[in-house]
């Protein structure tokens, strides 16, 4: 496996994420700049099968153990410590999310490697990595080399979601996959105990093609039936920045941003959302943004792709009646 690029592949409950996906395309660029082949390494129990849906790697090592059927950091490093040692990867990408977000750390400090986190990009430049980190909420941009040491030493890379889309990393290209086997303790020092889902009957913002967001500029909980409207006549859902979940006009489960969901519907409508880099963090992906604003400098306008200069109280129902007119002359919305 010397010089691999290695992604390791997240998985939750029985699927594959998203961020997998992302991060197979993003590896892939690397490996064929490098001019080396890429490997994705599953942790897991009898999720064989998921490997299946690996076939961006060029192969898959499948690490199955019962005490793998559950995500734990420390756990899923002892694994991977185990299979990696005594290879030379060139690069270990692993997702920088809640589920796999310590592994990375864990895995530099047990096999003493370089670890550079918050990686938005990846670039090989004179045949070397080049990381571009973002941190504190994009206040802080940085370009890391990742091998400092030696040509010959891997690097572990944590990579933040959205980094790539994810569907051009789905494929039914059937790969080689090897099984691994290693040796766990089964008194792990951390065991999860149970898992406390989500509050129930929410929408999946994730899920929808059309998010229609509010911001402090809404300003009043009454006026959110106007969103409402919107929302319905695009054929989407309302979400809203952190104030206005903290005022309880819209329940955690439609916080877009740092501290809630990353989204990236095929629309975004950021309706009186100033653009402050927690918000941003979660809806930059956004294929079309589209951002109704009444200050002209308000930093959302750095992002959207169209903006309207106005006051949203007065733009939304313009924007829902002439949704409703084009739907009624049978044209697309
Ligand atoms: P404001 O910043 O107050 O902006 C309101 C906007 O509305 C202004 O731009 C104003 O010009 C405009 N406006 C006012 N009246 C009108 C009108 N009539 N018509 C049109 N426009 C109007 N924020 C999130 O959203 N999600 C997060 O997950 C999140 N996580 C955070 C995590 C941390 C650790 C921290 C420190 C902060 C986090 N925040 C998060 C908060 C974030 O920093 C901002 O405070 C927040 O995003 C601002 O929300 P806003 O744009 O709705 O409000």
């Amino acid at each position: 496996m010397t010089g691999n690029i290695c992604v390791l592949a997240e998985q939750w409950k029985g699927q594959i994420s998203e961020v997998t996906y992302e991060l197979l395309v993003l590896g892939r660029e690397v490996a064929d700049q490098l001019g080396v082949p890429l490997t994705a390494i599953l942790t897991g129990f009898r999720s064989r099968d998921l490997a299946a849906r690996l076939g961006a790697a060029d192969s898959v090592i499948n690490i199955d153990h019962p005490l793998l059927a559950e995500v734990i950091p420390q756990t899923c490093t002892d694994a991977l410590v185990q299979v990696l040692t005594g290879t030379r990867p060139g690069a270990v990408l692993v997702p920088l999310t809640n589920i796999s977000l310590g592994i990375g750390t864990l895995i530099g400090a047990r096999m003493g490697l370089p670890v550079v986190n918050f990686c938005n990009d990846l670039k090989v430049t004179d045949g070397r990595i080049e990381a571009h980190c973002v941190m504190y909420g994009g206040k802080i941009e940085a370009i890391v080399e990742a091998r400092t040491a030696s040509a010959l030493q891997p690097a572990v890379l944590g990579i933040w979601p959205g980094a790539r889309r994810a569907d051009n990393g789905r494929t039914e290209r059937a790969v080689p996959v090897t099984d691994a086997a290693v040796v766990l303790e089964g008194t792990q020092p951390i065991r999860l105990s149970k898992y406390i889902e989500p509050e129930a009957g929410g929408v999946d913002l994730t899920k929808q093609d059309v998010l229609v967001a509010v911001g402090r500029g809404i300003q009043d909980r009454g006026n959110l039936s106007m969103a409402e409207d919107l929302a319905n006549a695009l054929g989407g859902a309302v979400c809203g920045s952190r104030p206005v979940i903290d005022q309880g006009w819209l329940p955690l489960s439609r916080q877009v941003g740092k501290s809630g969901l990353t989204v990236k519907p095929k629309v975004y409508v950021a309706l009186g959302i100033s653009g402050a880099p927690e918000h941003i963090e979660g809806m930059k992906d956004s294929r079309l943004i589209i951002a109704v604003n009444s200050d002209p400098r308000a930093p959302i306008f750095n992002v959207a792709h169209y903006g309207i200069v106005g006051d949203v109280l007065e733009m939304l129902p313009a924007l829902t009646a002439a949704i409703e007119a084009r739907k009624a002359a049978g044209q697309h919305a």
